[in-house]
């Protein structure tokens, strides 16, 4: 709980952005406080660990920076997702919708094998569409889903509804709700 109100003290809430009527939620005042940021990094790392993670990956660009020092914390490998045509070597590769029109997010297949356990992270659940299709995109590589972890869901979109098919069972956790 004490974590908890460090951490929702230090997010950001930016009116009309990107577009009129959006409330922004923004993380930078977060990782710039180093014991909120040393907080955020360990609560995430725990999570990893007490459910057996083998590999984080972070989904661009967000959750690079929190899933990246969780890692490190952890003692696991990190495996970037990213948009499409970043990644140089082979890839898989998941389709997703926007808002307005679609995108896709892809992967090296090489970095993750049927025997590791992936803790998909990211710093905002909204609607669900982008970790839905994270998870996805571990399944269908053959490896296992540990689990889902964000910083905050947006509690008013029916992102949790989402993502809990994609899990099957697999756990999740939003640190903040808002
Ligand atoms: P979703 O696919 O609708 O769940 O949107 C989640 C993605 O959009 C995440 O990768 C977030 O980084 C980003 N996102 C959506 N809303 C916000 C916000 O208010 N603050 C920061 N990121 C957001």
């Amino acid at each position: 709980a004490e974590v908890e109100a460090l951490l929702r003290g230090r997010i950001r809430d930016v009116p009309d952005h990107p577009e009129p009527g959006i409330v922004f939620k923004d993380i930078t005042p977060l990782l710039a406080d180093p014991e909120a940021f040393t907080a955020l990094t360990d609560a995430l790392a725990a999570f990893s660990i007490e459910h057996g993670a083998t590999k984080v990956v972070g989904l661009e660009a967000r959750g690079f920076i929190l899933a990246a020092p969780v890692a490190v914390r952890a003692g696991l490998g990190f495996v970037p997702v990213r948009k499409a045509g970043k990644l140089p070597g082979a890839t898989l590769a998941q389709a997703y919708e926007l808002e307005y029109g679609s995108a896709e997010m892809e992967i090296h297949a090489e970095d993750l094998s049927g025997s590791d356990r992936v803790l998909v992270i990211d710093d905002v659940l909204a609607t669900g569409g982008t970790a839905e299709a994270a998870l996805r995109l571990i399944r269908r590589s053959g490896a296992q889903v540990a689990g889902l972890a964000v910083l905050m869901e947006l509690g008013f979109l029916p992102g949790r509804a989402r993502v809990l098919p994609a899990l099957d069972g697999a756990p999740y956790q939003a640190l903040l709700t808002v």
